[in-house]
């Protein structure tokens, strides 16, 4: 088994069962936001790897495509004085 592609890391199926979202944030704009994972469950495969979910999602404020995703576990930095864009 080797990794060849850079998909590696906890897939939606992972953070579904540890109840983690999923923080995606726009590099363009700096936009960011924290998704639920039911909500992408609902339209990707649960072996999608977090990071390739980026690949699916625009930009919901200036519509660019520069996304990055994570897993936003817990207690990293949430969210000190800031506030995530929720609609
Ligand atoms: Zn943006």
């Amino acid at each position: 088994m080797t990794a060849t592609r850079n998909e590696t890391g906890p897939r939606l199926a992972d953070l579904a069962r540890q109840d983690v979202p999923v923080a995606a944030w726009c590099r363009d704009c700096g936009h960011h936001r924290v998704l639920p994972v039911a909500s992408l469950l609902s339209r990707m495969d649960g072996r999608t790897a977090v990071v390739a979910v980026a690949r699916r999602l625009r930009c919901s404020s200036c519509n660019g495509r520069a996304i990055e995703t994570r897993p936003h576990y817990a207690g990293l930095g949430v969210v000190a004085g800031h506030r995530w864009h929720g609609d």
